[in-house]
């Protein structure tokens, strides 16, 4: 399987077994230059907190409870 996922920002390797980390899918609609585009970003925790500290406005952050 080489399908290897990697950060999109720094390149590093992603292990889903060690960590988590951000994916965002965008299909691109009528309004964009990119209709018909499908997007998927990566972004490892590291990069997600220094990408967040880049933002004006806070993450809507919940507490999820984990069922273990
Ligand atoms: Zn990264």
């Amino acid at each position: 399987m080489k399908n290897g996922k990697v950060c999109n920002v720094c390149g590093k390797v992603l292990d889903e077994t060690q960590e988590d980390y951000l994916v965002i899918e965008k299909e691109w609609g009528y309004f964009s230059n990119k209709d018909g585009s499908h997007d998927r970003i990566r972004v490892c925790e590291t990069c997600y907190d220094q990408w967040l500290e880049q933002f004006t406005q806070p993450v809507d952050r919940q507490q999820v409870t984990e069922l273990v």
